[in-house]
C-alpha cells in the first residue's frame, strides 16, 4: 500500500485568527492530533471523501458545496473552500500518482474550549470497490428509527449533514454482516425508503430512475447527481420523490452510489434476487468514473 498523504489546513474557516501558512505538509505516521480535540472525544466536526480518477477530480465542487453546507448545519465556522480546494489538489498532487486515490477532508470543533477549529486533508489510493461495480451486492432493509421529516422537524439531530459520528453508519454494516449481506438501505419509522449508511439509492422501473428526495434528512449524492445528469443525457426520466420499499422489491433495477464506488448494483435484497442491468450498470460506471461534475 502507498503512503498516504496529510495536509493540515491553516487558514480555513471564518473568522479563525490569521495564520502564515493557507495548509502545510505533515507526517501522517506523527502523531497530530491533540487527544482533547472534540472529533477524537465526541465525533464532534464535518468531513467529505472525494475520489480522483488519474489525478482528475471526480465531482470536487459538489464535495466542498456539501461541506460547506454540513458546516452550516452544525454552526461550525463557514470553512474557506478556496484554501481547502488548493490544499486538497496540493494533497493529491503530492501523492504518489494511482488509478484511484480518494482525498478525505476533516474539519473538527478543535480542542475543547479553545473555540478553534482545526482541519486536514488526507489523500490515500487503493479501489476497494471494483469487484462490487462488476459483481453487485446483496443488501438489508433496517429501521433508521427516524421519520422521513426529521430534519424538518428535528434539526438539532443534524440528520443530512456529513459528520464525523459514523459509528452508527458502521454498526448498521455489522448487523448486514450478522444477516449475511454486505450492505445496508435504511428505511424511515414511517415506511419511506432512504439511503444507505455511505451510499445514496437509485432505482428503476422501466426507462424511469427515481431517487429519494434529499429533504427527507438524507445526504444529497454527489455520485447520484452525476449519474442523474449523464441518464438524463442518455434520454431517461429521472426523480427526485418519496420512494416506499415496495418499489424496490419489484424494481427492474437497483443501486446504491458514492463517490469511489461509484454504481454498485443491488444482486439481492433481503434475501431475494434482483434483476442486474449489466449495460446499464457499466456504462452509468464508466460514465461516473470518468466524471469532473
Ligand atoms: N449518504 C451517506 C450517509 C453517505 O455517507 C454518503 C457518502 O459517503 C452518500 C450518501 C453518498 O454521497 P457521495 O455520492 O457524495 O459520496
Amino acid at each position: 500500500m502507498s503512503t498516504p498523504t496529510l495536509f493540515f489546513v491553516d487558514d480555513l474557516a471564518e473568522g479563525v485568527p490569521a495564520t502564515p501558512t493557507r495548509f502545510h505538509q505533515a507526517d501522517p505516521a506523527a502523531g497530530q492530533i491533540n487527544v482533547m480535540d472534540l472529533s477524537v472525544t465526541r465525533g464532534d466536526g464535518i468531513f467529505e471523501t472525494a475520489g480522483f480518477q488519474h489525478g482528475h477530480p471526480m465531482a470536487l465542487e459538489a464535495h466542498l458545496r456539501r461541506f460547506a453546507n454540513s458546516a452550516r448545519i452544525l454552526d461550525l465556522p463557514a470553512p474557506r473552500l478556496e484554501v481547502w480546494r488548493d490544499a486538497i489538489l496540493a494533497a493529491v498532487a503530492a501523492h504518489e500518482p494511482e488509478p484511484m486515490l480518494s482525498a478525505k477532508f476533516i474539519m473538527t470543533r478543535g480542542v475543547e474550549g479553545t473555540g478553534l477549529p482545526i482541519g486536514w486533508v488526507y489523500v490515500f489510493g487503493g479501489d476497494e470497490h471494483a469487484v462490487e461495480r462488476r459483481d453487485g451486492i446483496a443488501v438489508v432493509t433496517l429501521d433508521r428509527g427516524y421519520r422521513h421529516d426529521v430534519a424538518k422537524t428535528s434539526p438539532w439531530l443534524l440528520q443530512g449533514a456529513k459528520t464525523l459520528s459514523y459509528a452508527v453508519n458502521k454498526s448498521v454494516l455489522r448487523e448486514a454482516a450478522r444477516r449475511g449481506a454486505d450492505d445496508v438501505i435504511f428505511i424511515s419509522s414511517d415506511g419511506f425508503v432512504l439511503e444507505g449508511p455511505t451510499s445514496s439509492v437509485i432505482v428503476r422501473h422501466g426507462d424511469t430512475f427515481a431517487t429519494p428526495a434529499t429533504d427527507q434528512g438524507i445526504l444529497a449524492g454527489t455520485t447520484q447527481a452525476s449519474a442523474f445528469a449523464w441518464l438524463e443525457q442518455q434520454g431517461h426520466t429521472t426523480e427526485y420523490r418519496e420512494v416506499r420499499p415496495e418499489e424496490l422489491v419489484d424494481a427492474d433495477g437497483l443501486w446504491l452510489l458514492s463517490s469511489t464506488r461509484c454504481a454498485a448494483p443491488v444482486r439481492e435484497l433481503d434475501g431475494r434476487q434482483m434483476p442486474i442491468d449489466r449495460e446499464t450498470t457499466d456504462a452509468m460506471n464508466a460514465a461516473l468514473l470518468t466524471r469532473t461534475a
